[in-house]
């Protein structure tokens, strides 16, 4: 498994993908500890056979000023009796009791599962720390119907909000996310990138 890992790493590195600003040097070391990680620790507890990367598309059965709101995503993987998992690395370990109160993500793959193959879904994140010392870590994550009624009500005022702004007044920002940057955000230079903010970790 290492060999694999490393000899894709190694094709990766000719194209021209984006880069983090993890120190690069130290990338061939992090993915042998993490892939080690992921054997002894992830996987015995993962059900094979399932489905990876499985694409949804599915109606959220809310509509908004006449438009119907639809998830669309890709799941890491689920095995058949509705086990979603997905696949994180990390800098440090995941809190359960954080994610368990907030994560979006977990809502909306499990709605997905329940709704597109109609099995009762269980959710766990596999994380795998950025570390040199192989630690991995399984989170479960609960979700059930109050969750996704939840969402439903979160998106509905979001979805509101962005339709009453419109596409010529200018937008709340958040730059909380790890993606706002100028290697990943297509409005960076004329968003964030436009008052010469530099992003440091
Ligand atoms: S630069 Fe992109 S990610 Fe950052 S606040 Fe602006 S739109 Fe959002």
């Amino acid at each position: 498994m290492l060999e694999f890992v490393a000899n894709d790493y190694e094709s990766l590195e000719t194209t021209n993908y984006k880069k983090t600003n993890i120190n690069q040097e130290e990338i061939p070391q992090y993915l042998e500890s993490m892939s080690k990680a992921f054997y002894d620790t992830i996987l015995p507890s993962v059900k094979l056979g399932g489905k990876t990367e499985l694409p949804f598309k599915t109606p959220l059965g809310i509509d908004v000023n006449g438009y119907a709101v639809w998830l669309e995503g890709t799941i890491d993987y689920v095995d058949d009796d509705g086990v979603v998992w997905d696949w994180k690395t990390a800098k440090r370990s995941y809190s359960q009791s954080s994610k368990q109160k907030s994560a979006i993500q977990p809502t909306v793959y499990t709605y997905a599962v329940s709704e597109q193959l109609g099995l009762e879904p269980k959710f766990n994140y596999g994380v795998m720390i950025r570390q040199l010392d192989p630690k991995a870590q399984i989170v479960p994550i609960y979700r059930g119907a109050e969750h996704w009624n939840w969402l439903k009500h979160h998106v509905r005022g979001a979805v509101t909000m962005a339709l009453r702004t419109g596409v010529d007044n200018q937008w709340i920002t958040n730059d909380e996310s790890a993606l706002c940057s100028e290697s990943w955000c297509s409005f960076w230079s004329v968003c964030k990138g436009a008052f010469n903010c530099h992003n440091v970790e």
